[in-house]
């Protein structure tokens, strides 16, 4: 029998259509994002993403660029090192260099080539002497960080920072008290912690066990501090080894006290106090909070001044020294731009990202109702003229980013280069070329803010003004100014310096108190022999503090005489101190050791080097001040519908200015749109819990919307396999569970095949001991099973954490039935006329459901009840079978070889039971297009008792026609209008479909709730 033809309700051409991305900015986090969402060919088909940069070099804070005219040398806009535990920074960029595939011999093959292990660290320390130095070796391994190995355990790192902290303690008794007896039995007292803390277990961390701990390291350190007060001054190695005891010892008893365990544990709550008052509230001496150890922390975060919250504070450098692989630090081994951001723009645009130089965004505009943006308004800078701006230049074999536009391919080419390059200033009077307006719906779907804070109360304006919540991140959330500094020096930087090792300085002299020895990038830069440069040195720091406000009009010219100053003054008074070779022999400065090919005397010379301040609102530093962490905004709670946020300004939970927490941000932007991607270190938001106590349900007479959990028993179930097409599986799981998740959720299909399963139960009925009372039902279910694994972050990429079956079609016999499914999981039921055939105690011959349909959606069509399934069983041989050995096969081939899915599998379909998910939402009242609840949930189907179950013989058609409101063709991927089953199971059980819970739930202040 066939049903009336009528038309699919899909249309393929429609939702073969991609979706465009417009992706605002050109930063890390903007790259990163872009990088995530094209790394599949799935997601490269449903996303068309365009890059908007103003001007000519991506990059932003990260930017780099060759200068033609100076032999080619490296200019950043600041100093970049890159720290040992960026694992998402350094996975994202080695994959990006793999698929690069440099030919061998080409320079910068590979990330090992793009990077160079960095160990010696100098912290500056100013004393009555005056400046002294505090060298530190950190160890270094053969490792590599970038394979997206996990971060350490909240409990290994807690037992790894104890461990260290009594070493710490042991060595700085040896050092103090040399071989002298334990007359005080400290040591004695060291050796017991260091062995209980040896046999910690996690459970022991809770609590009171955390607490004695915390007393017995507390009291350690009393005792110590007590018999070594007077002899700290005398000996700075002595000090030294005290300031590193006493700070281990005070953040390890403030994070036993305050229950966070590491790098993973809750430090949001400890960023109200500003880190200095937190380490003294815990013990800590102004010896230890002034001495370059805590200093160098600001100095490195540029929040000298303002201070920064405790709790990123902490976390950042309990990852900086405990977390670190291979080395504490990494230099690059050429610019930022070409080690980091070229490669990352190549691969890109062999992706098909389309990149748009030139484009200034100026506002964004919201819709009437003012929940999403609807046009950016773009100033387009200039004109290139074959259509597409080809932005890098090489040089020797490296593609690198000019100094300036390639003025050459632009058709205003020319009288941009009368302008200058500071045309793509904020308070550039360039005028545009063209105002482009990009709307919703043709030119893009979804908009990624990779521009950074520091610019959005000029681009975001109307957002602010819409949002209490973004007022509160602009007000709360500050940005500082920086300056940068490169010097290149006649004198081999060994014979200046009084530390070898060409040491990372930091904690100097405000406001230049970074510095670096950068003399390996000689070779790389394009110098002669003749031209005598021997080293290279950057140093950078924060300029002004990040209460000040954004300035409206250009401080540029200001600020660049400033800066000079600054440099001259500080050359002259303090370098020598770090660089005793630079001085003559009245201890000044020899100005004649910077190079300078125009042979200038004096300060004069500076004019060859390269000084920079970074003042644009965009590329202002971001800070982590005390207290503002609460006040960012994660990338998928912009509040606003498809706009997405990136950068090291949003909500990561690793909230400091850095490339990592850029990548982090990118990355989880590319995850509210569906990209599958697996973040390391991400501190977990928490879950949504009810924020009133939730009132108590009014149950109404004959509403028959009863409680959970379900008893079904006499249940008997006949299970159809249908072969199915993974690709459309995986559109359905996007559409109904990954994306309305944004992406804190991810499932995928986990075999080409979908089952239809009747049920028909004797008895259905509640649970509840209250509601078990009122009486039961017979019921019928008739649904389309998907089965997909739901997803979990493993080594660098999502892997298969559980089996889930998700159910986008169902039909029951009773309005009861509907009504708890519908409101208390989420089932999408329906109600239909049940036929039911059978000639065996176990198997249908035929089966039918009427309901009501729309045969296609037209104004004019007239919903009718018509059959929307039909089943038949014939006696002819049902055709080359597969085993359900077969199928499991197909489930668990993608991920297994050692056969841990199969037995997982096994066990969810016996002693487990099935676990179901659900989109589970309610529309608002006043906004009918929006949900006033909207979550995804699983809840647990638990078999209570198998009675039997075997094969069933014969052969299966099953039969649909595609209505416009059961497209069943297009959304689980079958053959049009019916097809054969594969395989058909009986099997007569009783089992409880549980309470639920909620996987993730999205209010009204955006999602709060993560991976369970
Ligand atoms: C001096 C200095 C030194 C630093 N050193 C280190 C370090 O050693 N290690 C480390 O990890 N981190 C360091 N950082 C921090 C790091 O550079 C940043 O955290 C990171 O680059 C931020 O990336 P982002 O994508 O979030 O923002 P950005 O890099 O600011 O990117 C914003 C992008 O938007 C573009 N844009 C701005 N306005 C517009 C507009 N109107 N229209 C179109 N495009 C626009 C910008 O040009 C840029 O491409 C340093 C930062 C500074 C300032």
């Amino acid at each position: 029998m066939r049903f009336p033809t009528s038309q699919p309700s899909s249309n393929r051409s429609a939702t073969s259509r991609r979706e465009k991305i417009a992706i605002l900015g050109g930063g890390m986090a903007s790259l990163s994002a872009a990088f995530a969402l094209t790394d599949t060919p799935a997601l490269r088909e449903r996303y068309e993403l365009t890059v908007y940069q103003d001007g000519w070099l991506l990059g932003g804070k990260g930017a780099s660029v060759r200068n033609r005219e100076a032999h080619g040398r490296i200019e950043e806009h600041g100093l970049h090192v890159w720290l040992g535990y960026y694992e998402n920074a350094f996975t994202l960029l080695r994959r990006c260099y793999e698929e690069l595939g440099r030919p061998p011999g080409a320079a910068m093959r590979t990330l090992r080539d793009a990077f160079v292990k960095h160990s010696a660290i100098v912290v500056g320390e100013q004393t009555s002497r005056g400046w002294e130095h505090w060298s530190v070796d950190f160890p270094q391994t053969d490792e590599w960080p970038g394979d997206g190995r996990p971060l350490p355990t909240p409990v290994e790192s807690l037992r790894g920072a104890t461990l260290q902290v009594l070493r710490y303690a042991m060595d700085w008794w040896k050092e103090w008290r040399g071989g002298l007896p334990d007359a005080d039995g400290v040591a004695g007292q060291l050796q017991g912690l260091l062995k209980h803390v040896l046999t910690l277990r996690a459970p022991l961390l809770a609590g009171r066990a955390a607490r004695a701990l915390a007393e017995g390291v507390g009291s350690v350190l009393d005792r110590l501090r007590a018999l070594a007060r007077r002899d700290l001054e005398a000996s700075a190695d002595l000090r030294r080894l005290w300031v590193v005891l006493e700070f281990s010892a005070v953040c390890l008893i403030g994070l036993l006290r305050e229950g966070v365990y590491g790098p993973s544990g809750d430090f949001e709550p400890l960023d109200e106090l500003e880190f200095s008052e937190w380490l003294r509230k815990y013990g800590a001496s102004d010896m230890t909070v002034s001495s370059g150890l805590v200093r160098a922390f600001y100095h490195l975060a540029f929040c000298d001044g303002g201070g920064a919250g405790a709790g990123l504070a902490l976390l950042g450098m309990i990852r900086m020294f405990t977390c670190y692989r291979g080395a504490i630090f990494y230099k690059m081994r050429a610019g930022m731009g070409e080690t980091v951001i070229a490669p990352l723009y190549e691969v890109l645009r062999r992706r098909g990202v389309r990149f748009e130089f030139f484009h200034r965004v100026e506002r964004l505009e919201l819709s009437g109702d003012q929940r999403r943006v609807d046009r950016v308004v773009i100033g387009r800078q200039a004109t290139p003229r074959s259509g597409e701006y080809h932005p890098l230049i090489e040089i020797d074999g490296l593609p690198c980013w000019p100094e300036q536009p390639l003025y050459e391919q632009l058709v205003e080419g020319e009288a941009l280069a009368r302008h200058g390059a500071r045309f793509a200033s904020f308070w550039s009077d360039w005028t545009p070329v063209e105002q482009r307006t990009l709307r919703l719906g043709e030119d893009f779907h979804h908009v990624v803010l990779g521009i950074s804070l520091g610019a959005l109360p000029f681009v975001a304006s109307e957002l602010i003004a819409a949002s209490p919540r973004w007022q509160r991140m602009i007000e709360h959330v500050k940005t500082v100014r920086t300056v940068s500094m490169q010097l290149w020096v006649t004198t081999p930087i060994g014979q200046l310096a009084s530390n070898a090792g060409a040491p990372v300085t930091t904690a100097y002299q405000v406001p230049l108190e970074t510095w670096a020895d950068m003399s390996h990038l000689v070779p790389v830069e394009g110098w002669r022999e003749r031209d005598g440069v021997r080293g290279i040195l950057y140093a950078c720091g924060q300029l002004g503090r990040g209460d000040e406000p954004v300035a409206v009009n250009d401080p540029r010219a200001s600020d660049r005489a400033a800066l000079e100053d600054i440099a001259r003054g500080f050359l002259e008074e303090n370098l020598t101190h770090i660089w005793p070779g630079g001085a003559d022999s009245h201890g000044r400065l020899r100005w004649e050791a910077l190079f300078d090919p125009e042979g200038r005397t004096g300060p004069e010379r500076l004019r060859a080097q390269y000084l920079r301040v970074n003042a644009e609102p965009s590329d202002r530093y971001v800070l982590s001040l005390p207290g503002s962490q609460k006040h960012r905004i994660a990338p998928d709670e912009s509040g606003f519908e498809g706009l997405i946020l990136a950068g090291d300004w949003t909500r990561t939970g690793y909230d400091l200015g850095c490339i990592e927490a850029a990548t982090m941000s990118g990355l989880m932007a590319a995850r509210a749109l569906g990209a599958p991607v697996s973040i390391v270190g991400e501190v977990p938001r928490k879950r949504a819990g009810p924020r009133v106590a939730l009132p108590r349900y009014i149950d109404r007479p004959g509403e028959m919307s009863l409680r959970s959990p379900y008893v079904l028993e006499e249940v008997s179930m006949n299970a159809l396999v249908l072969g199915a097409r993974r690709d459309a599986l995986g559109a359905l799981l996007d559409r109904y569970l990954n994306i309305p998740a944004r992406g804190h959720v991810r499932y995928v299909p986990a075999a080409p095949f979908v089952v239809l399963a009747a049920a028909f139960a004797g008895r259905a009925f509640s649970g509840d001991p209250e509601h078990r009372r009122l009486g039961y039902m017979p019921e019928t279910d008739v649904a389309f099973w998907v089965p997909a694994w739901a997803m979990r972050p493993g080594k660098g990429r999502l892997i298969p954490d559980r089996l889930v079956w998700f159910l986008p079609h169902i039909f029951v016999s009773t309005g009861a039935a509907a009504a708890a499914g519908r409101e208390i999981y989420g089932f999408p039921k329906s109600v239909v006329e049940v036929e039911v055939r059978r000639s065996s105690e176990h198997a249908l011959d035929y089966l039918s459901l009427v309901g009501e349909v729309l045969a296609r959606n037209t104004p004019e069509t007239c919903g009718t009840r018509a059959r929307i399934l039909e089943v038949t069983r014939s006696n002819a041989s049902p055709g080359p079978l597969r085993s359900v050995g077969d199928m499991i096969g197909d489930l668990v081939r993608p991920f297994d070889s050692s056969g841990e899915w199969a037995s997982s599998l096994a066990r969810s379909f016996t002693a487990d039971g099935v676990t179901i998910a659900f989109l589970k939402q309610f529309r608002d009242v006043h906004h009918t297009d929006r949900a006033c609840y909207q979550a995804i949930i699983e809840a647990k189907a638990a078999v209570r008792t198998v009675r039997g179950y075997g094969p069933i013989p014969g052969a299966f058609q099953v039969r649909w026609d595609d209505y416009a409101s059961h497209p069943f063709t297009a959304d689980l991927g079958l053959e049009p209008g019916g097809q054969k089953a594969l395989a058909a199971t009986w099997v007569d059980f009783d089992f409880v479909m549980e309470s639920g819970r909620e996987i993730f739930r999205a209010d009204e202040r955006g999602p709060l709730a993560a991976i369970g």
